[in-house]
């Protein structure tokens, strides 16, 4: 038999409540209740934008150290023959990503112990390392360089570091 229409709905269709203890659905039932949902989608959508702003914001910085190409016209231009912007965009290259981050101290630390082996200066701030780099790579590399050094120094950690050789003294022509 055909079900009935009364009022416009089926009259007989058994009503089903959809987990009638259920808070968020009685929530969901209300007009207030939905206001909240809507809100609460809100914020999650904004902090995903934001969050997909900042690993961005990584991954552009990456692949600006990575257009190193080592030509090393910084260090021949430098008058300290710093190799800190070279040094600064390599050590960029991996640390600015997620990928980069377990072994971020140790590279820092090597890497710089590396260039102060061989005998390169120290910069001093003159900037002709930027005004002659063929690709660009910024001189706040350089200070985002430091700044991982001073991380990667003091940073508690359960396991020390292994450090391939000792840094020297800075050689500054002005020292
Ligand atoms: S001049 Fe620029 S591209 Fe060449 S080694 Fe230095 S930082 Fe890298």
């Amino acid at each position: 038999m055909a079900p009935q229409l009364v009022n416009g709905t089926v009259a007989d269709r058994p009503r089903f409540e959809v987990w009638p203890g259920n808070p968020v659905a009685t929530l969901w039932g209300t007009m207030v209740g939905k206001k909240v949902v809507m809100a609460a989608t809100g914020v999650v959508l904004i902090g995903f934008v934001i969050a997909h702003c900042v690993g961005k914001e990584a991954a552009d910085r990456a692949f600006d150290a990575a257009a190193c190409i080592g030509c090393g016209a910084c260090v021949a231009a430098c008058p300290n023959a710093a190799s800190m912007l070279f040094t600064a965009a390599k050590v960029t290259h991996l640390n600015a990503l997620p990928q980069g981050q377990p072994e971020r101290d140790e590279r820092t630390l090597n890497m710089v112990a590396a260039m102060r082996s061989e005998a390169f200066g120290s910069c001093s701030n003159h900037g002709k390392c930027e005004a002659v780099c063929p690709k660009g790579i910024p001189l706040e590399f350089i200070a985002g360089l430091n700044r991982d050094v001073i991380r990667a120094a003091f940073r508690p950690r359960r396991e020390p570091l292994v450090v391939h050789g000792a840094p020297l003294q800075p050689a500054h022509d002005d020292a």
